[in-house]
């Protein structure tokens, strides 16, 4: 039995992905963070199994490595690491304080780079030890379009990048494979205040296909990535912006 532990599971992608997950036949251990009763909602909606919720502030390296020891205890094993918990704060170079400045790049960093590499590092050993596994980590297009009001944000999914890519060459050796999927909006809490403000039918004109990606359009490709047969994609950062940003 496959056992997957989704990061930020509660709502959005996390919860899409879950799902996914589940529907594929994995057992699914669902993080969250504050939101105990939507993580439950997510974990009963994936039907009979072992699936369970788990609770844990990934930006806390302690909490980081209880979460993955308590889940081991549990499962016996972690087959696939999804890392999809992540902040999204608004920090405009010019109208943000110094003070607000360096707490918001600290948040972000904590949460949407050291916290993964955390997670990382705690799995790793029992996937080595299980003779394999898949992490597939919850990039953004910002990383390489650039991310002009939320400049943390953008350089935390650029380190996320260049990890991924880092311990793809550092682990393929032990049947590791590590991918990243760098979504442009998706329709989640997280990008409802742009999607369903102002600007919202901007954002969607940038996409050739009229409308932005959706939690299970990612989910689907974060399942495929996590599968066995998928081994040649690692390092691969995959786009899902509907042709907004065209890396060349
Ligand atoms: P979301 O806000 O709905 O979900 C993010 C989840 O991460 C939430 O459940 C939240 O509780 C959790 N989280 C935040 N901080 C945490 C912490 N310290 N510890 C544990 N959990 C924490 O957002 P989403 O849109 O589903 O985003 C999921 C991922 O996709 C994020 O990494 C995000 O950066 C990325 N992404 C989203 C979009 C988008 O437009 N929605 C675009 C590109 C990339």
């Amino acid at each position: 039995m496959t056992v997957a532990l989704v990061t930020g599971a509660s709502r959005g992608i996390g919860r899409a992905v879950a799902r996914e997950l589940a529907a594929g036949g994995a057992t699914v251990v669902v993080h969250y963070v504050r939101d105990k009763a939507a993580a439950q909602e997510t974990r009963d909606t994936l039907g009979a199994g072992d699936h369970e919720i788990r609770q844990a502030d990934i930006a806390d390296p302690a909490q980081v490595k209880d979460l993955v020891d308590q889940t081991v205890a549990r499962h016996g094993r972690i087959d696939v690491l999804v890392n999809n918990a992540g902040i999204y704060e608004r920090q405009p170079v010019l109208e943000t304080s110094y003070v607000e400045w360096q707490e918001i790049w600290r948040r972000t960093l904590d949460t949407n780079l050291v916290g993964p590499a955390n997670l990382v590092h705690a799995v790793v050993p029992h996937m080595v030890a299980a003779g394999g596994g898949r992490i597939v980590n919850i990039s953004s297009r910002g990383a390489f379009r650039g991310e002009s009001t939320h400049p943390a944000y953008g350089a935390s999914k650029a380190g996320l990048n260049s990890l991924s890519q880092s311990l793809a060459k550092a682990l393929g050796r032990h049947n590791i494979v590590v991918t990243a999927v760098a979504p442009g909006y998706v329709e989640t809490d997280m990008a409802a205040p742009y999607l369903d403000g102002p600007g919202g039918a901007e954002i969607r004109a940038e996409t050739a296909i009229g409308r932005v990606a959706t939690a299970e359009e990612v989910a689907r490709l974060v399942a495929f990535l996590a599968r066995p047969g998928t081994e040649s994609m690692t390092g691969a950062i995959i786009d899902v912006n509907g042709a907004s940003y065209l890396r060349t």
